[in-house]
């Protein structure tokens, strides 16, 4: 390992960057470095509820077609509050085989073997475009990929876009094609405020949710038994778009009728057809519900039903010259679905195919006490400089 890259991996995870903050002293950081070893960078800067955030575009190699976009983002999921830590999550320690610190797996390493890479290329040899995207608020629904790759061109300036994005994302270096998409959204019943005593004279909020609840709970189990050949390989575990309940609040007193309940839900589908089919389908269900609770028979209560938030699914071409590269490299030879959704949804809305494949490992993310391989750490720059070198025909200095 080079003292260059446990300088760049810890400083990178000492700086705070998770979603709800500015990732810009991180981005410059990563910014300078590049530049420092010959990148042309160009920024995307935004401001997200007052607070500032970047993104990243450092591009090197001449105007050719037929570049790589090798990228990953700076945010990370937050650790107060998240039971279990046992270190410093903004310290990067290494210990034994292992190397720890939020982002460790999610993916700051990465993007520090990045820069360890671009510090060992022989810029001039480049004969295809190389071109490093790092993304702010990905852990946030892959906003700032959302904001950015509308101007990417702008940004890439003379160099053509590329159509093909390798994405860091941990993998333990399994190659993913597709994921599926993710959408949230929330139901609110509000119902007739009153005292309990007099339940007749109002609509409990809370009674009419658990009807809700129901019913789309029905409409989980009709999809678990409906799985999806196509996919059963792709996601083993649930071929099936799955749906979850993620919070629930509603209810002031035990004395009191419960006057609004708002449940949000999310669902995950699969990378075939409209993402917001079940959305449709659900709001179809409860809107044919019998509205009034079990206690009054006067009073209906009313639906608001929320937008929904959609991070697209990902399905990425096979037997692109990435997937021969990453699949040579790292002796692999089937490429899977992934477990999470990645930025690889915005760069396909852009045209460019996105495979996802990366040194961190799958089961450590979002994880307290975070952690890597110490190997895949060391030698991850050396997997970067070999696909380059295969795509981008680059020589190392
Ligand atoms: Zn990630």
């Amino acid at each position: 390992m080079t003292t260059y890259l446990r300088e760049l991996a810890s400083r990178l995870i000492g700086c705070d960057t998770v979603s709800t903050k500015s990732n810009v002293e991180a981005m410059e950081y990563l910014g300078s470095h590049l530049e420092s070893h010959g990148f042309r960078t160009a920024w995307h800067r935004s401001e997200v509820a007052g607070v500032p955030k970047a993104d990243l575009v450092a591009v090197a190699g001449p105007p050719e077609p037929d570049g790589l976009i090798v990228s990953g983002h700076v945010d990370v999921v937050p650790f107060i509050g998240q039971p279990g830590w046992q270190r410093d999550p903004l310290r990067l320690e290494i210990e034994d085989d292992r190397v720890y610190g939020r982002g460790a797996s999610d993916m700051k390493v990465f993007l520090a073997q990045c820069v360890e890479a671009a510090a060992q290329l022989d810029l001039a040899s480049l004969q295809r475009p190389l071109v490093f995207i790092f993304t702010s608020d990905e852990e946030v629904g892959c906003r700032g990929a959302e904001r950015l790759l509308p101007v990417l061109p702008t940004l890439l300036s003379e160099i053509p876009q590329p159509r093909l994005a390798w994405i860091g994302e941990p993998t333990s270096y399994q190659v993913f094609h597709t994921h599926k998409g993710v959408a949230i959204f929330s139901i609110t019943v509000h119902g007739l405020g009153g005292h309990s005593s007099m339940p007749e004279q109002g609509v409990n909020a809370i009674a009419v949710a658990g009807k809700v609840i129901e019913t789309i709970g029905r409409y989980q189990e009709e999809l678990r038994q409906q799985p999806s050949t196509a996919f059963a390989n792709l996601f083993p575990e649930s071929p099936y778009t799955t749906l979850n309940f993620g919070s629930i609040r509603g209810g002031t007193a035990a004395n009191m009728i419960a006057e609004e309940c708002t449940v949000q839900v999310s669902y995950r589908p699969l990378p075939q057809g409209d993402p917001l089919e079940a959305y449709r389908e659900i709001a179809r269900r409860v809107q044919e519900l019998d509205l009034r609770d079990y206690g009054s028979p006067h009073h209906r209560a009313r639906l608001e039903i929320g937008e929904a938030f959609v991070v697209p699914p990902l399905l990425s071409p096979r037997d692109t010259p990435l997937e021969s590269a990453l699949f040579s490299r790292l002796d692999r030879k089937t490429s899977g679905g992934a477990p999470f959704a990645t930025d690889g949804c915005q760069f396909a809305r852009a045209g460019i195919a996105s495979l996802i494949c990366g040194p961190g490992d799958l089961d450590q993310a979002h994880q307290p006490n975070e952690s890597m391989r110490r190997e895949a750490f060391e030698n991850g720059a050396r997997v970067i400089l070999d696909v380059v070198h295969t795509l981008c025909g680059v020589g190392t200095a």
